[in-house]
């Protein structure tokens, strides 16, 4: 078991298999990055599972992709059966833009995938226009039809944001509600990425705007997900995400790796150490020699102090949100 040196076991990984996207989200890539990590750099899909077999062994028992757009990396199937073949009782899952779903969703629940993460920031298409800076909703909303027509699990992210999708808060959340689906409002995150013109909404905001039409009650969290839940009359469940929250790293049980192997072991921290060179060596030892220290290492907190001056400089799209 990996237990980290503030008693937190950490039994889930989240690997970025590219840190390419088709979108432009305002709040994570509004730019082409000036350079993109030249593909012979990325760990191939044998190469990662190599360490996830070791970090399975660990006792790692959810893995999330991630990216970037995770659906970018051709075959990714292949990658997720080999870990679905390795130990079927993986909590396997996936978060995605969904725009490529369509037409993919078979085969990755075939493979072994169990659930998917999607972000559906707004329900107008000009609003996804603009945040994603491409005509992207028809191909979203698509793509989660298929995915649960196909048996996939679906879970909502959504970043509220004032004048831009602040006005969809209650019309996101019941679109997930007529479908089953969770929805998790996402805090933003400040990061040097992101433009400039964002203004986030922050928990106490959005729960303003949902009590305003709704009753619920507090859950608080659950130990699994770094979500706060709360639980409306009618039984529906919602969660906010609240990186800025005191409580949002007692729950934290993840490390992250990225597409070239870099360990991380907390989202908003630059240190990291990679497994690479181990596992293209074939090195397994070294590598859960890296995986120990990374966990051992891994801080009691992020560094999001509320203060705005703190901004963080990893990108999402490099360590997968
Ligand atoms: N491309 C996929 C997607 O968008 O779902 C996976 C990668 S994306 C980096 C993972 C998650 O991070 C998404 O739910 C996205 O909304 C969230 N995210 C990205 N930048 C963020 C920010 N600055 N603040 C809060 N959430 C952010
Ligand atoms: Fe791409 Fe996801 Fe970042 Fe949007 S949030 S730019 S879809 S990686």
């Amino acid at each position: 078991m990996l237990i980290d040196s503030y008693d937190r076991v950490v039994d889930y990984i989240r690997v970025s298999v590219t840190e390419r996207c088709n979108f432009r989200c305002q709040y994570c890539m509004p730019e082409k990055p000036f350079s993109w990590v030249p593909k012979e750099n990325l760990l191939s899909f044998e190469e990662l599972f190599e360490f996830m077999k070791v970090c399975i062994d660990e006792g790692v028992k959810k893995v999330r992709i991630t990216g970037g757009e995770p659906l970018l990396r051709e075959d990714l199937d292949r990658f997720i059966k080999m870990i679905y073949d390795y130990d079927p009782s993986i909590d396997l899952a996936m978060t995605t833009n969904a725009y490529l779903l369509k037409g993919t969703a078979q085969k990755l629940k075939d493979a072994g995938l169990k659930r998917i993460n999607v972000s559906i920031d707004t329900l107008k298409p000009e609003v996804a226009i603009k945040i994603a800076q491409k005509d992207v909703l028809a191909n979203v909303l698509e793509g989660v039809e298929e995915a649960r027509k196909v048996g996939l699990k679906v879970k909502v992210n959504m970043v509220p944001m004032k004048g831009m999708n602040a006005d969809e808060i209650v019309d996101v959340l019941e679109y997930c509600k007529a479908r089953d689906m969770s929805v998790r409002f996402i805090e933003y995150m400040e990061n040097q990425y992101a433009s400039k013109e964002i203004s986030g909404m922050k928990s106490d905001e959005l729960l303003g705007v949902l009590s305003e039409k709704y009753e619920f009650s507090d859950d608080g969290f659950d130990g699994s997900s770094p979500s706060h839940y709360y639980t409306m009359k009618d039984g529906y469940r919602f969660g906010i995400i609240e990186p800025y929250g005191d409580d949002f790293c007692k729950q934290c049980n993840r490390i992250r790796l990225t597409a070239e192997g870099n360990l991380i072991p907390c989202l908003y921290f630059d240190e990291a150490m990679s497994i690479a060179k181990s596992v293209r060596e074939g090195d397994i030892k070294a590598a859960a020699a890296v995986l120990k220290e990374v966990v051992r290492t891994k801080p009691e907190k992020n560094r999001w102090g509320g203060d705005e001056s703190e901004v963080s400089t990893r990108a999402f799209y490099e360590t997968g949100g």
